[in-house]
């Protein structure tokens, strides 16, 4: 009883440490590359193979959760899959975008800048190969809207909920459960159902939003700050009605569902959009020339 009892508080006490915020699950990640592989264009889709590890057998979607793995070993890199906010349903770069210790641009959207810069300079010190893992993996963070969440409950981390009759957590519940009761719901539990169901709506139902999802205004790097700016507003509707211990069910899962699969969405045709704009070729897709 007592070692049980130990073995417990200790799982408890892992539970308790465990990171801010976490990452679209890997299915997640795996469902925003493999969109992004479908835009790529052949000069991207080459450079891509070439850059990636021999492990990931020149699949893109296999390293896009490599950047999860190695959080605790490249520990610098932890706050780079997130960009809390005060709250506000607003991303403010000045103001969000730092880690705890305040230093500027370890966010994900600094990341999305730094990783998109060093993998157009060939004289870049940062690994090509990681450049692209990073990168990859963090497109697709920054779609996730509690990627963007409040900073005083570490996007949601902190606020235990019951996904229908399972323990989780909100910033959970938009990583993985979401996903996973739509896979078992709707698409017999096969991620490449419900990768291609997202694919038609991408030419069908959002065939004209589609064009505008990789321009932006911005004069950075990237447009990756209006991404942030979509998931701090997206974030602010996630908390809505939700409180510790809310048993969240079919309501809020339908109403989540669309949100989580356009995201995922936008998040493949931007990491394409980003990636042809590095390696060039004559995309599909209308990137702007700055
Ligand atoms: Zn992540």
């Amino acid at each position: 009883m007592g070692v049980l009892l130990l073995v417990h508080v200790l799982l408890v006490a892992v539970a308790a440490s465990a990171p801010a915020a976490d990452a679209w699950g890997k299915e997640g990640h795996y469902m925003v590359c493999k969109i992004a592989e479908s835009f790529l264009t052949e000069e991207a889709s080459t450079a891509v193979k070439e850059l990636l590890p021999g492990w990931a057998g020149g699949d893109l979607a296999e390293a896009c959760s490599w950047a999860d793995t190695v959080r605790f070993r490249y520990k610098w890199s932890s706050p780079l899959h997130f960009a809390d906010t005060p709250g506000d349903c607003e991303f403010n770069y000045a103001r969000d975008c730092h880690n705890t210790k305040g230093e500027k641009d370890m966010c994900v959207v600094g990341a999305i800048n730094n990783y998109t810069a060093a993998l157009k300079d060939s004289s870049s010190p940062y690994d090509p190969s990681e450049s692209l893992m990073f990168l990859a993996h963090f497109v697709g963070d920054i779609h996730q809207p509690l990627h963007c969440g409040h900073t005083d409950d570490l996007g949601g981390n902190t606020i235990k909920v019951h996904w229908y009759r399972r323990q989780s957590n909100l910033h959970k519940v938009w990583d993985v459960n979401v996903i996973e009761t739509a896979m078992k719901d709707f698409y017999d539990n096969d991620q490449s159902t419900m990768i291609q169901a997202i694919q038609q709506n991408i030419t069908e139902e959002w065939a004209n939003e589609e064009k505008q999802w990789e321009t932006c205004r911005s004069r950075t790097k990237t447009c990756a700050e209006k991404y942030a700016a979509e998931s701090a507003k997206l974030a602010c509707t996630a908390y809505e009605g939700v409180e510790q211990e809310s048993t969240l069910e079919d309501d809020y899962f339908f109403a989540a569902l669309p949100v989580v699969q356009k995201r995922i969405a936008q998040g493949g045709v931007r990491l394409a959009a980003i990636l042809n704009k590095i390696f060039g070729g004559k995309s599909r897709l209308q990137i702007q020339s700055s």
